[in-house]
C-alpha cells in the first residue's frame, strides 16, 4: 500500500470508519511505519472530525419539532377500503356529480334517438309495417 492510496482512505473510508477490518488493518499497519501518513491522519482527524465530536445528532429540539409537527397534515381518516365513489368526500363533489348526470342525460338521450332509427326497421322486422307507395325493391313488385 503506498502513500497516495493510505492517505485517499484516510480521508474517505477509513476515516469514516466504513474500511473492512483486514484493509483497516493494513492502512494502521502503514501508518505504524509511515510518519508522513500518520501526521497526515493526525492533522484530517484534527481539522475535519474533531470539530463535530461534540455535536448532537438528532433531530430539531422538542419545541421546534412540537411546532412542525402541529402543521403536518393529519393522518388520513377515510377508510382506503371503501371504494372511492362510495366515500362521502367522493360524493360531496358538485363537479364529480354534474359530470354524472350529464353522462347519463346523454346516454340517454343516445339511446332513444338509436331507438327512435331503429322503430321503421323493427316495424317492419316485426311484420307491422305497411307497404307504401314509396317503398321500393322487391317487395313492391311482389305486393
Ligand atoms: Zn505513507
Amino acid at each position: 500500500m503506498n502513500c497516495k492510496h493510505v492517505q485517499d482512505l484516510i480521508m474517505t473510508d477509513y476515516g469514516d470508519g466504513q474500511l473492512p477490518s483486514a484493509k483497516a488493518k493494513s492502512v494502521e499497519n502503514h501508518l505504524m511505519q509511515c510518519l508522513e501518513c500518520r501526521m497526515f491522519a493526525q492533522k484530517v482527524q484534527r481539522e475535519t472530525a474533531a470539530p463535530f465530536a461534540g455535536g448532537k445528532v438528532g433531530g430539531p429540539d422538542d419545541f421546534v419539532w412540537q411546532r412542525i409537527k402541529a402543521k403536518l397534515p393529519q393522518p388520513s381518516t377515510v377508510d382506503i377500503r371503501r371504494p372511492v365513489f362510495t366515500r362521502p368526500s367522493f360524493l360531496a363533489r358538485p363537479l364529480v356529480f354534474a359530470t354524472g348526470l350529464i353522462l347519463m342525460l346523454v346516454t340517454a338521450a343516445v339511446v332513444q334517438q338509436t331507438t327512435a332509427q331503429r322503430q321503421p326497421y323493427l316495424s317492419y322486422i316485426m311484420g307491422t309495417d305497411t307497404p307504401g307507395e314509396d317503398d321500393a325493391g322487391i317487395e313492391a313488385y311482389f305486393l
